[in-house]
């Protein structure tokens, strides 16, 4: 019995040096790609789901890995955010988007997402404002996605840039609404111009339906238009779906069933 613990403990060791050797690579890799500038925007469309009309896009970050080919957010965030490089990708990123802006090569606005410790770091609405002024785009373009958690640890500070962010036109969509320990009664106090209701909820509509999600789906849109807040659903994979979010009033809808991510645009038709 003694043997195995020991043989169980070196395979546990061995597991743990391959896995801290991994993350030590994609850091590396990281740092690298911050040099070379390896990312870029794909966008999705968002789109009102009365007629389909496509009302802009979220910017998803991609990254061309020389190696392992085109590596998606989940792959390497977690290490971004743990080694504080996710910043300096952001950065690169939002440039390449306010690119795009600066092009007019999109139809409505381009929404990029913004990590919750990001937000709170330092000047980070000074920056923003001055990287877009730089690069030509129009701010009213641009909307941020932010979780909650981003608002309720400095609520004023929190406050204050969103308030100086839609000074100059930049909306806020608050993302994955309904995941975090939602304190709801913060959400009056901030401007927020809408929800974006996380797909968790949204796939358990349609066919296959679960009660709990339609509920909270429910409560959610009820919430927002009590408050005077759009609604996003996120996630959206069938037909069945886009159906009963119409029949609730959601009024914006976002996924496969509209659109994937690509490194184009939608033209500025619209998705049936
Ligand atoms: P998110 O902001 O919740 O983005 C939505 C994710 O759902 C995207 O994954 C999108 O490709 C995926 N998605 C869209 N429609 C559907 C659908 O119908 N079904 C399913 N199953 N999935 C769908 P992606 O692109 O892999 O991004 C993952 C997360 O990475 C994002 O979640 C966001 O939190 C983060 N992220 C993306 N871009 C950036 C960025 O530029 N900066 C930072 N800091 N984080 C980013
Ligand atoms: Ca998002
Ligand atoms: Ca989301
Ligand atoms: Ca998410």
């Amino acid at each position: 019995a003694k043997a195995c613990g020991r043989d169980r403990s070196e395979r546990f060791d061995e597991a743990m040096r391959a896995e801290a050797t991994r993350l030590l690579d994609l850091e590396a890799d990281l740092r690298r790609a911050i040099l070379q500038d390896a990312f870029e925007p794909w966008f999705q469309p968002i789109v009102r789901v009365a007629d389909g009309e496509v009302v802009g896009h979220e910017a998803l970050l991609r990254w061309r890995h020389e190696l392992h080919g085109m590596l998606y957010p989940a792959e390497f965030i977690g290490v971004g955010e743990d080694s504080g490089l996710i910043e300096q990708v952001d950065w690169l990123m939002y440039r390449h988007v306010f690119r795009h802006l600066a092009a007019g090569a999109s139809p409505g606005y381009v929404s990029i997402n913004v990590s919750p410790r990001h937000f709170r770091s330092g000047d980070f609405v000074e920056r923003l404002l001055g990287l877009a002024d730089e690069a030509g785009a129009d701010p009213r373009r641009l909307r941020i996605e932010i979780t909650e958690v981003a608002l309720l640890d400095d609520a004023p500070r929190a406050l204050r840039m969103l308030n100086t962010l839609r000074t100059h036109g930049v909306l806020v969509l608050l993302d994955d609404f309904g995941t975090g320990f939602s304190a709801l009664s913060y959400l009056h106090r901030f401007p927020i111009q809408a929800l974006k209701i996380d797909q968790s909820f949204v796939q358990g509509l349609g066919s296959g339906m679960h009660a709990e999600s339609l509920a909270l789906v429910r409560a959610i849109l009820a919430l927002a238009g009590t408050l005077g807040i759009d609604t996003i659903a996120e996630g959206v994979e069938t037909a069945q779906q886009r159906d009963q979010l119409h029949a609730l009033g959601c009024q914006y809808g976002q996924g496969y069933f509209y659109g994937r991510p690509s490194n184009a645009f939608e033209p500025g038709a619209r998705i049936a």
